[in-house]
């Protein structure tokens, strides 16, 4: 035996692990189970696939087995089993990314991070949860020596020869005083049902049972061994004969998840392409979900045969949150090194779900807004994703998507603002590109509040991106206040009358403001304030401009952002300004209204030193 140090991070895991998690112990039963799966499943994949395999004899079953005695319980598995350099890199390292993010991550409630450890898997650590030993004997398929793993959790792990007569893993745990209630066949088949009832493969528990002895006349303890989960392919059976708490069971079984989902989708598709799928909406978005490291949610299947739980593109990037099974009849068994997109049964798979995922939330929002509004509020923003990318399903996608308006603080649906519309408006208006409260001081509003017209108020970091790519709700056009065409859609006839009488000052103020701006325009969208600015229809704003910065893309091509002034042609300021003689004033006073309608558009100044210069000049007049 050699005796050996964990790394690090396995230190760190193991403690945070052991201290948050201790008000759940009976998850190391789950985790066990699951890891004892996986090895079946991948050692069955080979016995299908690879010629080195197909002759094994392979009845793939997990046995558990109770010593009440010694207080021990042995998870065994004759899966693909793990050999000397498998044990010290699996059960000794972590090589997954994000590790150090994911501890971050803990927050030392015990329910909060149990959920995160079963979505990170972090599995086999949890063993020590319940145990002050753990020993692995594992002997790797095609293999001929075994290999024994100790530890106690806490310095390191020993690691030797040992002896196990075919392939496959077992693991034992001696259990300490939080474990002790383990040491119990009932208790252990109770967990076994509520966490682990779908595994696919049988799981087998023997313990020691108190039976009635007719010869005795008294109950003796008898050995005993049964099979202790359903282990079908759920998924498979008619939807009729399932139920909620089937639906749920496996939801938990699959997910990592101990929550309920919020609600599924379940499809059994024939014809040309036979398949099923059965995905899950959680109730909480998963902790990965804004991670470019995520780990999808939907593991692939033919005829039942687990192929992949990691094949990111099974479902378009903006449904990773769900989380499920996609079960193929025709696919290949090696499809998974395939990519997907270029299967074409994988792609009609693909874009059927989507269709189906999205009418079915549609479904849900008109039957069941009080689940909807659960969904909206973790996942209103990958519905958002897709509209930038999913251009097929953009109308579904905006008739899902849920907003906030100068009318609601809550959410609210294009149809439902759609419905609101005044008597001749022409198009549905949005205001993007900052924080809420922000958008809703924007001069750009006031005249849409004079004229009770419904406002959307898009405050979401990507609403910049997203709605600039949309022009249309249905047939209705949807429009940016700050671009030049909303305002032509305000234009009344007294309004030309208006702007014909500011043309000369107009000028003065263009020549004042030489390249800082496109244009100096009369405005018809401002009510009390004197300025604002805004951008021509295919020309990215300030706001956008400096976002795009912000993410490092300033040498992307995009134009350089020019604003068009706009000034209130009714303001105080404005008509004064008309009437001064005084060039040098109007000069200041051209570039005052333009920085400061900058400004309450939420972008910095380029020149701050100049503003306040001309500020103080303006007040030095004033008093
Ligand atoms: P995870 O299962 O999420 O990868 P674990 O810590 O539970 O994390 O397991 C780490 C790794 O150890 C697994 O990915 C797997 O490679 C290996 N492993 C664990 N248990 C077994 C087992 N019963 N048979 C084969 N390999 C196993």
């Amino acid at each position: 035996m050699s005796k050996r140090e964990f790394q690090t991070e396995v230190s760190q895991l193991l403690h945070l692990i052991v201290h948050s998690l201790y008000s759940h112990p009976e998850i190391f039963l789950r985790e066990l189970v699951s890891n004892a799966s996986d090895a079946l499943d991948k050692l069955k994949y080979l016995t299908l696939t690879d010629e080195a395999f197909k002759p094994l004899a392979f009845d793939p079953k997990i046995e558990l087995v109770l010593d009440e005695e010694k207080k021990t319980l042995t998870v065994s598995d004759n899966g693909i089993g793990m050999n000397e350099e498998d044990l010290v890199s699996h059960l000794g390292t972590i090589a997954r990314s994000g590790t150090k993010n994911f501890l971050a991550n803990l927050t030392g409630d015990a329910k909060c991070d149990s959920n995160l450890i079963g979505q990170f898997g972090v599995g086999f650590y949890s063993a020590f949860i319940v145990s002050d030993r753990v020993e692995v004997i594992s002997r790797k398929a095609g293999e001929d020596q075994a290999y024994l793993w100790t530890s106690d959790g806490k310095s390191g792990f020993d690691i030797g020869p040992a002896a196990r007569e075919s392939q496959g893993t077992s693991v034992t745990v001696h259990f300490n005083e939080a474990g002790a209630e383990y040491s119990n066949g009932w208790k252990l088949r109770e967990i076994v049902r509520r966490y682990s009832n779908h595994i696919a493969f049988p799981i087998h528990l023997t313990s020691t049972e108190s039976e009635w002895n007719e010869e005795e006349k008294k109950s003796v303890p008898t050995r005993k061994t049964e099979q202790v989960n359903s282990a079908s392919a759920l998924w498979k059976r008619s939807k009729s004969e399932l139920t909620d708490e089937d639906y749920r069971g496996l939801y938990k079984t699959i997910s990592g998840d101990y929550e309920d989902p919020l609600f599924w989708f379940h499809t059994q598709a024939e014809g040309t392409n036979e398949y099923t799928t059965l995905f899950y909406v959680p109730s909480q978005a998963p902790f990965d979900l804004y991670r470019a490291d995520y780990r999808p949610g939907v593991k692939l299947y033919v005829k039942r045969v687990f192929i992949t739980d990691d094949a990111k593109d099974l479902l378009p990037t903006y449904l990773r949150f769900l989380r499920g099974i996609i079960d193929s009849e025709d696919l290949p068994l090696n499809v998974s090194r395939e990519i997907p997109q270029q299967n074409r049964t994988l792609a009609a798979i693909r874009s059927a779900s989507v269709k189906k995922v999205l009418n079915g939330l549609k479904g849900i929002a008109a039957d069941n807004p009080e689940q909807y509004a659960k969904f909206i509020e973790q996942f209103n923003r990958p519905l958002k994703e897709g509209l930038y990318s999913d251009f097929a399903n953009k109308e579904l996608l905006l008739d899902l998507l849920r907003v906030k308006t100068t009318k609601s603080d809550g959410w609210t649906s294009f149809a439902d603002v759609k419905g609101r519309m005044q008597e001749g408006q022409k198009a549905i208006y949005f205001i993007s590109g900052g924080p809420g409260a922000q958008l809703r001081t924007s001069p750009l509003l006031e005249i849409y509040r004079k004229k009770e017209i419904e406002v959307l108020i898009l405050d979401d970091e990507i609403d910049e991106f997203v709605f600039a790519g949309l022009d249309k709700y249905g047939d209705i056009d949807l429009k940016a206040v700050n671009k030049t065409s909303a305002g032509e859609d305000l234009k009344t006839g007294e309004d030309k009358g208006k702007s014909e009488d500011l043309k000369p000052l107009l000028a003065r103020l263009t020549a004042a403001l030489g390249a800082r701006v496109k244009a100096v325009r009369a405005s018809m969208r401002l009510a009390d304030s004197p300025s604002c600015i805004v951008s021509d229809e295919d020309e990215p704003s300030l706001k956008m401009r400096q976002m795009m910065r912000a993410m490092g893309e300033a040498g992307t091509g995009l134009p350089d952002a020019k604003p068009i002034l706009e000034v209130n042609p009714d303001h105080e300021i404005v008509r004064k300004l008309q009437a001064s003689p005084d060039e040098t004033f109007v000069t200041d006073a051209a570039f005052l209204l333009l920085d400061q309608a900058i400004l309450l558009e939420g972008v910095a100044l380029e020149d701050p030193a100049a503003f306040v210069q001309r500020l103080n000049r303006v007040l030095a007049k004033a008093v």
